[in-house]
């Protein structure tokens, strides 16, 4: 019983054996070794394709109102970059530094709001199709009707 008890008093005056990741010089990554998805609101227009393919169900998105609720759990995340490659407005990127290295679990939660415009004849709120207008017809080039009607409205002649 006594070794363990002196064991114990001698473990509580130690310092820590492990060290702050933040003064550790880490070695180079391995080139094509990449970070974390970054995701990027402004370009999101919540089509769902990454949370479709998304293997590891890191992607979540959900709307309320007039807005899309955009979260991701990035411990779950295997940097597959499955999401990546399926953005049809590049909306995630992986992050330049792969060692993402956190004592808090909320760093690796993300939630962003994007916001949903209404359809030009019902009303009902849809996603905001310019960014992907501009990739199909040119900067500047007025939006194709169809784009800016809800998939009900679109099918009604
Ligand atoms: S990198 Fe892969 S696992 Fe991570 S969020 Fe994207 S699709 Fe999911
Ligand atoms: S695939 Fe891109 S545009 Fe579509 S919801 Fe995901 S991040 Fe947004």
């Amino acid at each position: 019983m006594l070794p363990l008890i002196r064991i114990l008093i001698e473990n509580i005056f130690k310092p820590p054996i492990t060290e702050d990741i933040s003064s550790v010089n880490l070695p180079k990554h391995p080139k094509g070794f990449h970070g974390h998805p970054e995701h990027d609101p402004t370009r999101c227009i919540a089509c769902g394709i990454c949370q479709y393919f998304c293997p590891a169900k890191v992607i979540k998105i959900s709307q309320i109102d007039d807005k899309i609720n955009y979260h991701m759990d990035l411990d779950q995340c295997t940097c597959c970059g499955q999401c990546i490659d399926y953005c049809p407005t590049n909306a995630i990127k992986h992050r330049p530094n792969p060692y993402f290295v956190t004592t808090n679990l909320d760093d690796f939660k993300v939630d962003h709001q994007i916001n949903l415009i209404k359809c030009a004849k019902c009303g009902a709120f849809i996603p905001d199709m310019t960014l992907i207008a501009n990739k199909l017809f040119g900067e500047g080039k007025p939006i194709p009707k169809h784009l800016s009607l809800c998939p009900k409205c679109k099918r009604k002649p």
